[in-house]
């Protein structure tokens, strides 16, 4: 008998053509989710993937397992040669167990699943059976199927598999099977979410970062790094670019009216994004912008900020309420640092009174004081990169 977790996929299974192309890269996804364990074997058979546990500890490959984007569920197993007696033994042995990790569990339910109809009895009389051999071999515990405190799976395929758990994945698709876009990262609540949720649809993420040095200090900067990194556990290895935006807000500050500060200085972020992006091979922007929360996401800044790039932006929390981003950013484990105190660059000279219904000629207008393209190609010049892996 070998103890197993099981992963189960739901959306790449209607792929069609490309499923196995999904499948290969889920199985990659996983593996490099635990290579740091040591040498665990992982591979699909029947829609599903499988772990040999070995003697690794479960909890450590369950927990980084759960993380990987395109799973719906992962289960703890024992499986083993099909045979009846051995199933009512094996699922006695995990009700016990559970039992006695848990005293409040008093009430169960087996549930079974034939996916081999050459095996002679039917789901329900699984069910029976093995929920009768349990009774009776236990003390202080009833039967309740509609809400008990446990339930015991048991699944006859080409092996039997035996479990009591199922702990929930994330859902979407796995990672690098659907190109690459640049996130601006902020070190906001919003934007780290943002670029979870469109990593969770299978795209590849790098992220830029402005900060205003020396006005925005090294622990601004860590603080990004660190969101960064957090995300790394979901998105993999992927390159953070720093941009000093302080010159061009100077500039801005210069010759610019004051209330359109921010305005302007959101396109040139979203420009310089552009062509980074475009020189590193990503072909979309995510920003962490929601209608209506700041003076610079009214759906006229938006309009404004949109016009002053190509690429397709996207926007995954547009219609969520801050209290959704704040509860899956805590889901997530971005929270506790995006609420840390620190300065941002927008910050540094936030106009009192930002425009909230800015006019795109008007705007531009503005713009014609400045040269434009050289302050963007200078702040590229000064860009530094860092490569976020987990380990560091
Ligand atoms: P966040 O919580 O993501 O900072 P926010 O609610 O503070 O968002 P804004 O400051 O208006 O909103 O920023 C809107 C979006 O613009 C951010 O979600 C992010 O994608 C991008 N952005 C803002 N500031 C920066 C920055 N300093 N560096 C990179 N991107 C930024
Ligand atoms: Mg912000």
């Amino acid at each position: 008998m070998e103890n197993v977790v099981v992963i189960r996929y739901g959306e790449i299974a209607l792929k069609g053509l490309n499923k196995r192309y999904f499948e290969d890269k889920l199985v990659s996804q996983i593996h490099n989710a635990i290579s740091d364990l040591g040498k665990l074997r992982v591979y699909k058979a029947h829609s599903r993937i499988y772990v040999d546990i070995d003697n690794h500890n479960v909890n450590d490959i369950t927990e980084r397992v759960k993380k990987v984007f395109g799973i719906v569920s992962l289960s703890v197993a024992k499986r083993f040669e099909v045979d009846m007696d051995k199933i009512r033994e094996v699922a006695l042995q995990e009700l016990k167990d559970r039992m006695e990790e848990n005293s409040n569990i008093k009430t169960f339910k087996v549930e079974s699943k034939r996916a081999d109809k050459r095996f002679p009895l039917k789901s329900l009389e699984i069910s029976r059976d093995v929920g009768g051999y349990l009774l009776e071999n236990t003390d202080n515990i009833s039967v309740d199927v509609h809400n008990p405190d446990i339930v015991i799976n048991v699944e006859v395929r080409d092996k039997a598999f035996v479990f009591s758990n199922k702990i929930k994945g994330f859902g979407g698709l796995p990672l690098g099977t659907n190109g690459k876009a640049l996130l601006l990262l902020s070190g906001g609540i919003d934007s780290p979410v943002a670029g979870w949720l469109v990593g969770k649809r299978g795209v590849e993420i790098e992220a830029i970062h402005f900060h205003s040095y020396p006005f925005t200090s090294d622990r601004a900067k860590e603080k990004v790094l660190d969101l960064a990194k957090i995300l790394s556990i979901y998105c993999g290895k992927f390159k953070l670019y720093s941009i000093n935006l302080l010159p061009i807000q100077k500039e801005i500050n210069e010759k610019c009216p004051e209330q359109e500060m921010t305005i302007l200085s959101r396109r040139f972020m979203m420009q310089i994004a552009e062509k980074v992006g475009v020189e590193n091979n990503c072909d979309a922007l995510i920003t962490g912008e929601s209608i209506g929360q700041v003076a610079s996401q009214t759906v006229k800044s938006l309009y404004v900020t949109n016009a002053s790039v190509d690429m397709p932006v996207f926007r995954p929390l547009i219609a969520m309420d801050k209290v959704d981003i704040m509860a899956l950013a805590e889901k997530i484990g971005t929270y506790e640092t995006s609420i840390l105190p620190f300065e941002d660059c927008c910050t540094v000279f936030l106009p009192k009174h930002p425009v909230t219904q800015p006019k795109l000629d008007r705007i531009m207008k503005s713009e014609d004081a400045l040269d434009v393209e050289r302050l963007i190609d200078e702040a590229i010049e000064n860009m530094e990169v860092e490569k976020i892996t987990l380990e560091d």
